[in-house]
């Protein structure tokens, strides 16, 4: 099938967004990488009259860092996040995710912000932004807020965003040199997208654990944290043998947002 027929305009400014997306409401959509927007369009799944394509707005892009936080532009493709120096720095487990992003042609156009927006609970951003506790920036002609990563993936494929809210960037608190990062996932093949996931993170100090996050893909309509696991291994020694004993407390309770 091909996508309706639609007008299409590349705004150069922010403030030409917001105000065409105040003339046209419900029926524009912006359009950041297309890589979910053009296959629902080309399905008839969506049928918007105006797309509003966001390349040209140079202040949604770019990888930033100010001392305290890496903040991350809206319209950063995938590519650029996994070939990033400032991110393998100050945040891994994002260069350790990326890889596992689809392939290659669909890195190159896919953005960060774009993912953010669609919320999918099987994607990778999403459940990284809740390991790192992220914070994103949504901006409207209202003004800009800041919405915190754990309260931002309310349902599937909902969020917090407004209707006439676009996401500029997100930020991440830089990683420390006691914090450990890891992340995996299970996927039927390399690009898939995953089947099960989990991003976590910890600060160790003297063997010791604290601030444990454990944020999971592909377990439930929104990505998960295992809030009650985090907490039994606050303070617990790092080991094999307690990494074993909260990973079959998390299977013994499936989904492992309920351990
Ligand atoms: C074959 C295939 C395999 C894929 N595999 C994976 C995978 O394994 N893992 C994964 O995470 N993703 C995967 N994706 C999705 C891909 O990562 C997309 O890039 C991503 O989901 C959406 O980003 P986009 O920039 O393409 O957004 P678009 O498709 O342009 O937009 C998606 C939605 O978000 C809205 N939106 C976009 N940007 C903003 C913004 N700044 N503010 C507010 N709303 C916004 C749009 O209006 C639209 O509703 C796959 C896609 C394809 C086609």
């Amino acid at each position: 099938m091909k996508a309706p027929a639609f007008s299409y305009v590349r705004p150069r400014q922010l403030h030409e967004v917001f105000a065409l997306m105040e003339t046209h409401g419900d029926e524009a959509r912006l359009l950041a990488g297309g890589q979910t927007l053009l296959a629902t369009l080309n399905m008839r799944l969506s049928e918007p009259a105006l797309l509003i394509d966001m390349q040209a707005i140079s202040e949604l892009k770019g990888v930033n860092f100010d001392g305290k936080v890496l903040r991350i532009g809206a319209m950063v493709t995938h590519t650029e996040i996994e070939t990033s120096g400032l991110v393998a720095l100050h945040a891994p487990m994002l260069a350790a995710a990326a890889p596992h992003i689809a392939h290659r042609a669909i890195r190159n156009l896919g953005t960060f912000g774009g993912s953010i927006a669609y919320g999918d609970p099987a994607a990778e951003w999403p459940a990284c932004l809740l390991a790192l506790d992220g914070v994103i920036l949504a901006r409207s002609l209202r003004g800009e807020r800041r919405i915190a990563a754990d309260d931002f993936f309310t349902g599937l494929y909902t969020t917090e965003l407004a209707a006439d809210e676009v996401i500029v960037a997100c930020e991440i608190p830089v990683a420390q040199a006691n914090q450990k990062i890891s992340f995996s996932e299970l996927a039927r093949r390399h690009g898939d997208y995953a089947i099960v996931g989990l991003a976590a993170t910890a600060k160790v100090i003297d063997h010791q654990m604290s601030r444990v996050r454990l944020a999971w893909i592909g377990v439930g309509s929104t990505p998960m944290r295992s809030s009650k696991t985090e907490q039994a291994l606050d303070g617990q020694p790092l080991s094999m043998q307690t990494l074993n004993q909260a990973l079959s407390c998390c299977e013994a309770s499936w989904p492992p947002c309920l351990t």
